[in-house]
Order: C-alpha cells, then structure tokens, then sequence
C-alpha cells in the first residue's frame, strides 16, 4: 500500500517563511520546502519551482503553495488529467489571510484548506455547494468506510442540494454528526453495511471496513484458489469484498508470497501480527488462525466463516484499524544515478515515494533532495557499510519500508554487496521475512562515457583503486592483466586524501602496455555541482587531477579522439576491433 506523502509547504522567498512555519505547526510532519539562494532555515531546497512542483504532485504529495493561485493552477495544468487521483493543492496568502482549496476535492483538499483556516483565524474560501452546505463529500469518506457506489455520488448531492432528505440506516458517527438533511422518512437514502448491495442511484452504499480474513499457511492451495476460496466464502454469505479490512497473519510468515498476492489482487493491505499479540487467543485454544482474526477484530469481534483453509471475523461496532498488526518489512537498495534527478529510473524514484526510512551516506541522502522529503533518514559514515547493511535489515524487518540509498549503481563498489554479505555470513532469523530488492542505477563510468562519447565501446574492465578493502598486490595484478588484454579501464576511487600514490603507480604500470598518448577521460562530479569532464594522455595522468569524486576512463589501443570546435573533442573506443589498424 503506498504510504500518503508528508505535505509540502513550499515557499518562494524568505517572506513567506513564517507563515510556512505555522502551517507546519498545525500540519504535524509537513516539510518546508524554500527556493535555493532565496531562503533559509526551511527543511528542504530546490531550484527549480515547476519540477519540483510537477514532481511532488507525481508523488500524490498535499501541496500547499505560500504563493498566488495562478502560479499553482499554471505549472500544474499539463498534469490535471484524474481527478480521483489529484493529491491536495492549496494556495495560501503570504499573510495568512486567506486559504484557497483549488485541486484534490476528493482526496480532501477541503479538510486541509478548513485545518489551516482555522489554526490563522480566517475562513477557508471552500466553493464546493455540497460541502459548504453539508460539510462533507459522499466520495470522500474518513478511513475504515468505502463507498460502493460512486458514480451516483454526484447526482445523489445534487438532489440533496435541492431539499430532497435523506434516511440513514446503519451506524456512522461521521455520518449521523454531519450536517446531511437527515429525517427517518427520506426519500433517499445512505445505507452503512458490510452486505453486497445492488447499485441504485437514490441510496449511498457504504461498507465499513470490520472484517479480517487469515489463510491456514499451511494449506496447499494456490494463490488463484485461495483467491477464488475467499470469494466465494463472501459471496455465500452476502459480503463485500470492500467490507474486508486487511489479511492477517503471524509475523513468522511474512514473506509468504500468497498472502501478498491475496492483498493485492483484492486491493487490502496484508498486516502481521506479533506472537506477543496472538497468545491471548491462544491460550484460550483458538488455532493460529483463528487467534490471528480474533486479535485483528478486536475485543467485540466474533468468527463468522470458519474452514480449514481460512477464517474470516467481524468487528462488532467499529472498522478494524489494519496497523494493529504491522506491513511486511521491504529494503530496497538502490542506485541514484551519479547526481542529478533526470538520470533517475523511474522505478528508483517510486521506491524513494514509498519508502518509510532512508539509509545511506548523508552526500547520497542529500542528493535525493525533494524525493526524500518526510522519510525517516539514518545517515551514517561512508565506511561502516556493514554495520549499515545489519542497522537497515534491523529497521526493515519491524516493518518498515527501508531504501538505502547508493550513489551510481547499488551493485558497483556500494551496498548491494554489503548488504547479501550480511544476509551470508550473519544471518538473523527475523531479516527472512524481509522482501529484498535491488534498484539499479546508472554508474559513475556510464555517465562519464556519455559525456564525452563511448570510449566503453568496446570490451572494457573496472578496477577500483582503493586498497582499503583489498591489497595492493591485488590490484596491481588486475591493472596489469587488463593492459596486458588491452582493454579500455575505468578507475573508480582514484584518489583520496591519504591515498595519492596509486594512481601514479597504476599508470606507470600501464605506460609499459600501452601508448604514452592513449586517451584519458577525467569525469568529476557527474550530474552533480561543479561537473567537469577533461581529456588528457595517459603520460599527463597524475594524483593532482583527480580525487575520490572523479572517474578515470583509460582508452585501449583502438580508443580515438575526433575534434570538435571551440577545442573540444569525442573520445570513442570502435566496436570493431581490427587487429592490422
Ligand atoms: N556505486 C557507484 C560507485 C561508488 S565508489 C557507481 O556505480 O558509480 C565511489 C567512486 O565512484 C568515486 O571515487 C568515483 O570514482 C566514482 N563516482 C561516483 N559518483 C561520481 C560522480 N558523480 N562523478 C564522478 N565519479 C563518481
């Protein structure tokens, strides 16, 4: 289940920022974000208002922009396509005077906009009729209810808009204390029940969310059946598939796949409980199943459909809060791409959406800028990768949602690595519930290549030159081995403060293979401030001009450079390697 963004107050000038600041106070978790060299003291910059803008909205992150309505309404326009989807914008006056909902009617601009008015003592300028008149939307109903019908939700305000009143059955205090013209003899009607209902314009189906299904793990069923299993248990005995609140099961089964195959395919979330939790029912001599419902529905709930495959409980009173139990932990481990956000895969950005915690070097975290706005962050020291891999399978198996986050690729010289290290050698029971995914990002050397050509065009190896978790002897053999193959190299870790000599070491070591004029690519800080991309020969290379944010590229034997104007070249390495040129 995606996690809902923390909001974004975003501000354009230092002006704005007090305002900013007690939005945040009446918005517990929302981030401020300010205009780079226009503000201080916010939690996050940016320097660019429409991507960032476009960005936060891609994300279904609430927006509340200190600024005029039409700067929102402008930069937001080519993306306005579903309205079901639209997170929250808002537009407030910089002196708080006045709180404008515009987007996001059905994902509850209105709450936000009337939150924020009330806390600075002004009215929210809210234009939807239905709820100025009756203080909420059908479409939009609190947390535990959904509505099964609505595409009559428009149709059936108006009526009421027009004096028709309406007869509840069923109990909603959301509902019951809301200003709907409520009378026992209405001619419409809202109807709260867990039963499958046939769809008629003139009653509002809503389903509570009181019932907890659990599967018998040990079961031989296939995902599709047990699927097909539990609809026709609620379709036996009239449920809703909407009335579900979630799967349930022990914490010691949380990588079984079925369940999270089960919850997505009937849109709950799969939650798993502690055996601390389940014990209570246990002891009373409930089966494991039976405990798990049990302790999900709560004091008041009872068993209602009992099979040796599944039971399904109902709540008595109230929908069930699904984080009694807690979602299965996920690490994702992933690459950012050397710096900037445009070589991000898209699949990397939807992790940095969803994840809960971020983990990494506090450069990386940095770098995610935006997309890293209001997630847990552990920043740690560049060396400690292991103690960082143990500390983020820690955190992922209490149920948290963990990126750790690499630079380049998570798999090249990163975290990957570390973290199935962990896994190999120190394996801890609770980290196997744990689903594990690496996200690839594009490599330091890629993108050096890219900037200058393709001097990786043809066969080439990568050597880091750091001796710190290798010896040099190693990696004065490798170096040699690959000038002996003639392959292209890249150097990753070239230089740092206490290691200088290396790279001296390691051309002097090439220089007895290859050519005093072979071409060098000198790439420092890829998609990042202060990029720079430099063509040297292999004779010029020195410790002075790189250091551990640079990427060395040393050409093969066939590597060429083609001139261009204004004294710049293409450095680029023939997929053909023919042996008499
Ligand atoms: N996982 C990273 C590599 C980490 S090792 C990747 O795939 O790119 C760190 C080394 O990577 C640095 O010493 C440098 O050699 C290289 N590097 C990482 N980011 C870089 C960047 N933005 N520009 C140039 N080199 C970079």
């Amino acid at each position: 289940m995606t996690i809902q963004p923390s909001p974004a107050v975003i501000i354009l000038g230092q002006n704005s920022l007090p305002i900013a600041q007690k939005i945040t106070s009446l918005l517990p978790g929302s981030i401020i974000y300010g205009l780079t060299n226009r503000t201080s003291n916010v939690d996050r910059n940016y320097t660019n208002f429409g991507d960032t803008l476009r960005e936060l909205f891609a994300q279904g992150t609430p927006i509340i922009g200190i600024c005029a309505a039409g700067i929102l309404i402008r930069t937001l326009a080519p993306m306005l396509s579903n309205k079901r989807q639209e997170p929250p914008v808002l537009a407030v006056a910089e002196d708080g005077s006045a709180v404008v909902p515009l987007l996001g009617g059905l994902n509850g601009v209105n709450d936000f906009a009337r939150q924020i008015a009330t806390g600075l003592n002004v009215k929210a300028a809210i234009t939807t009729t239905g709820d100025v008149r009756f203080g909420m939307v059908l479409e939009n109903p609190p947390p535990g209810y959904s509505l099964a019908n609505p595409e009559y939700a428009k149709s059936f305000t108006s009526e009421m808009l027009a004096g028709t009143k309406v007869k509840l059955e069923g109990n909603a205090p959301w509902l019951s204390n809301s200003n709907l013209p409520i009378d026992a003899n209405g001619k419409l009607s809202i109807l709260i029940t867990e039963k499958s209902i046939p769809s008629t314009p003139d009653r509002m189906v809503y389903h509570p969310r009181t019932l907890a299904i659990a599967i018998d793990d040990t079961t031989q069923f296939t995902t599709d059946e047990l699927i097909t299993l539990i609809q026709q248990q609620l379709a036996a005995a009239n449920l809703a598939t909407a009335a579900i609140a979630g799967i349930f099961a022990p914490n010691s089964v949380a990588d079984d796949i079925r369940i999270h195959a089960i919850a997505k395919s009937l849109a709950i979330p799969a939650r798993f409980l502690s055996q601390n939790q389940l014990d209570v029912f246990l002891a009373q001599g409930y089966s494991t199943t039976q405990a798990t419902v049990l302790t999900a529905v709560g004091a008041d709930g009872r068993l209602i459909l009992s099979s040796p495959v599944m039971e399904i409980a109902m709540s008595a009173s109230q929908p069930i809060d699904p984080n009694i139990g807690k979602p299965q932990g996920k690490l994702a481990i992933i690459g950012i791409g050397p710096g900037a956000s445009q070589w991000m895969s898209p699949q990397v950005k939807q992790i940095l959406a969803e994840a809960t915690d971020l983990v990494g070097y506090k450069t990386y975290l940095d770098l995610v800028g935006i997309l890293g706005g209001g997630k847990q962050r552990h920043e740690s020291d560049n060396r400690e990768e292991l103690a960082r891999a143990r500390a983020a399978l820690d955190l992922a198996a209490t149920g948290k949602y963990v990126a750790v986050v690499s630079s380049g690729d998570p798999g090249i010289y990163a975290m990957a690595a570390a973290v199935f290290e962990a896994l190999d050698c120190e394996p801890k029971p609770e980290w196997n519930s744990v689903e594990i995914q690496v996200a690839p990002g594009i490599s330091a050397m890629q993108a050096a290549s890219a900037a200058i050509g393709a001097p990786l065009g043809h066969d080439f190896s990568v050597i880091s030159l750091s001796d710190i978790l290798k010896s040099w002897s190693i990696i004065e053999q490798r170096i040699t081995t690959a000038a002996q193959g003639d392959f292209a190299i890249a150097f990753y870790n070239p230089v740092s403060k206490e290691r200088t000599w290396q790279l001296t070491a390691a051309r002097d070591i090439l220089l007895r293979y290859r050519n005093p004029n072979t071409p060098v690519v000198l790439a420092r800080n890829l998609g990042r401030m202060g990029e720079k991309v430099k063509v040297i020969t292999l004779e010029q290379l020195a410790p002075e001009q790189a250091d551990m944010r640079t990427v060395i590229l040393i050409g093969s034997s066939k590597t060429r450079i083609i001139p261009r104007p204004h004294g710049k070249v293409w450095v680029y390495t023939p997929r053909r390697y023919d042996e008499d040129a």
